[in-house]
């Protein structure tokens, strides 16, 4: 069921997705060469327990996954491209780092995704980076009043692929509000003009998802969270909460 949030839920929301950006821009600050990915979760942690918050993704358990998942963040670094569990593995010059993150606040969920590259990067890198956060900027412009579902999966696809990237077909965004994942799912791909009709009140995650090889398949990792290219390619992942609005999209997941 697709819930509309009333306007004093979407700036609670809008609260919760303040906490998640100060997390992912705390990580990004810490992100250096020799940096552990466990470290960096332990940033984020800190940064949503200060705020009186409580992580979204620790203990979360999708119908997908054989565990619960064991951290605060996703890192997902190089060909990995989403769902990286933060293990002992500690960051390289010219590694490219997505970061996801959850957070609850007085009970509404914030999700958001940022990448980046650590030191100097491959120019290459730069540039599916830049491409994923202009897909997500025009799939953001298409959460207007009257729009519809498939003007979202079809904006990130039209960049994605005019770029010769693949796209993942099976992950994509989410409604988002007390619950981080609702109705209705949010594609990366889809049909202008078609698809569930988008009124204010509707909040959904975006996250656009990006394989610089070309291919759509992906390899599940065997710990039956992390989603790698199956080129050894590299993946890219950018996502904001984004409320549709009388006066148009509003991003709840700016610092
Ligand atoms: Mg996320
Ligand atoms: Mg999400």
């Amino acid at each position: 069921m697709v819930e509309i949030k009333t306007a004093a839920e979407r700036q609670a929301m809008r609260e919760a997705g303040r906490v998640v950006a100060r997390a992912l821009e705390a990580v990004r600050a810490h992100a250096a060469p020799g940096v552990g990915l466990r470290e960096l979760d332990a940033v984020a942690a800190q940064v949503i327990a200060d705020a009186g918050a409580r992580p979204a993704f620790l203990h979360y358990r999708p119908a997908f996954a054989p565990t619960p998942f064991p951290a605060v963040i996703c890192a997902s670094v190089n060909d990995v491209i989403v769902h990286g569990i933060p293990d002992g593995y500690r960051l390289r010059p010219g590694d490219l780092l997505s970061v996801d993150c959850g957070a609850y606040l007085d009970g509404w969920a914030g999700d958001a995704a940022i990448s980046m590259v650590i030191g100097d990067g491959d120019p290459r890198d730069l540039e599916l980076i830049a491409t994923a956060e202009a897909a997500l900027r025009a799939a953001i412009a298409a959460c207007v009043p009257g729009g519809r579902l498939g003007d979202i999966g079809h904006a990130v696809a039209r960049i994605g692929r005019r770029a010769g990237y693949g796209i993942p077909a099976d992950f994509g965004g989410h409604g988002v509000g007390r619950a981080m994942h609702e109705d209705p799912h949010v594609p990366n791909n889809g049909r202008p003009g078609r698809g569930m009709t988008l009124r204010p009140g509707l909040v959904l995650a975006i996250e656009p998802m990006f394989i610089s090889g070309g291919g759509d398949a992906y390899l599940t990792a065997p710990d039956g969270w992390a989603l790698a290219s199956t080129d050894g390619s590299r993946a890219v992942h950018v996502e904001h909460t984004v409320a549709v609005t009388e006066d148009g999209p509003r991003v709840l997941t700016l610092p």
